[in-house]
């Protein structure tokens, strides 16, 4: 039995995919094999990359002036690249909304003089800093943020108002809502947690701001050559590219980005406002900032929140747990999570409410 999954990553796949991914497993287009079992420069392969690219393109309404790479290593590895392929005047200011932006502002330490512009430390990440009077620094390469926040479950609704170019990891949120891509120079994701499996990151970058990489930057972090090379430079991860196109294919079916967000605000609201007007669970994200992929929730006691989870598991909802940084319970509900397992959640919330008081 399926069972919901609100895990935040690697996280649940669209059915309809799962089942096409199934009937493809041992032959692929009449190969006799599958996708994971053949060159990456043979036909087949080639195609799925050109797809996945072109689908991409379309679904985000990405300009022929921005290059979509396809490379390994992870949202964190991106933490480096970026700095190693961005800079040219040696700095960089980070805003720090969470974990993976803390992350982000660490990595780029090594490589530049990087300065932190905007935080909510000091409230626990409870907030997303005000975006309108923004300070940066002069002469600085880019401006970094993190799109969603994926453990304290935060999100920018509002762009930094900075002329400076605009860097930005949406591991967590890509394809979950319209992004004007033109906005930022560059976009990055790892793809566990909204589009793929492990083991795929994706590199959305303005065309004029690549083939300036730092000496020092490896081969396969430059993105120079991984733009002259089609993403092929050297063997990419084929089967995460290959379930990224058939779940491109399946956004697309759905509607495409517009419809997606439209699902995703419905499901947040259903949830947000259940929490709110429930006197057992709290969220403690500002309302305004609330992310719509990544919902995290707190009963009164630990062994509340313990019995939650573990009852939760066993009505065949998993993954509750929250991030040990959090605490208590997080929903993650991707594009992949559908409206009635937002539903079956808060039916067994309701529950879980009344037996608790
Ligand atoms: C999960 C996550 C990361 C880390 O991704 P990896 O692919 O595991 O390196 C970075 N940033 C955000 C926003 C994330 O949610």
């Amino acid at each position: 039995m399926r069972v919901y999954n609100f895990a935040a990553g690697p996280s649940t796949l669209p059915l309809p995919v799962l089942e096409e991914a199934k009937k493809d497993l041992l032959d692929y287009q009449n190969t006799g094999m599958s996708i994971m079992e053949m060159s990456h420069r043979g036909k087949a392969f080639m195609a799925v990359n050109d797809e996945a690219n072109a689908l991409l393109r379309e679904l985000m309404n990405i300009p022929d002036d921005y290059s979509v790479l396809f490379v390994q290593g992870g949202a964190s590895q991106q933490f480096a690249a970026v700095p190693l392929n961005l800079l040219q005047k040696g700095k960089a200011d980070y805003i720090l909304t969470g974990n993976f932006a803390n992350k982000a502002y660490e990595e780029g330490l090594k490589y530049g003089d990087m300065a932190v512009c905007a935080s909510s430390k000091e409230d626990n990440y409870t907030y997303i800093p005000d975006m309108k009077n923004i300070k940066v620094r002069s002469d600085i390469d880019y401006v970094h943020f993190t799109y969603n926040n994926t453990i304290y479950g935060s999100r920018f609704t509002e762009l930094p108002n900075t002329k400076e170019t605009l860097v930005t990891d949406m591991s967590s949120c890509i394809l979950s809502e319209v992004v004007d891509v033109k906005k930022f120079g560059l976009i990055y994701a790892g793809a566990q947690k909204n589009i793929a499996p492990a083991g795929l990151t994706i590199v959305i970058v303005k065309k004029d701001l690549i083939g300036k990489q730092m000496a020092i930057c490896p081969t396969m972090l430059n993105y120079a050559i991984q733009d002259k090379n089609d993403s092929l430079y050297n063997t990419p991860p084929c089967w995460p590219m290959y379930i990224a196109m058939l779940v491109f294919r399946y956004l697309k079916k759905m509607g495409g980005v517009p419809a997606m967000q439209k699902i995703n605000e419905e499901k947040a609201k259903m949830l947000y406002d259940f929490i709110d007007n429930s006197k057992l669970y709290k969220n403690n994200v500002n309302k305004k900032d609330r992310s719509l992929m990544n919902v995290p929730f707190v009963c009164p006691t630990e062994e509340l929140n313990a019995k939650f989870v573990a009852e939760a598991t066993a009505n065949g909802l998993v993954s509750l747990k929250g991030h040990r940084l959090v605490g208590g319970m997080r929903a993650s509900i991707y594009n992949a999570m559908p409206v009635e397992g937002v539903k079956a959640l808060i039916d067994f919330m309701k529950k879980f409410e009344m037996e608790n008081k």
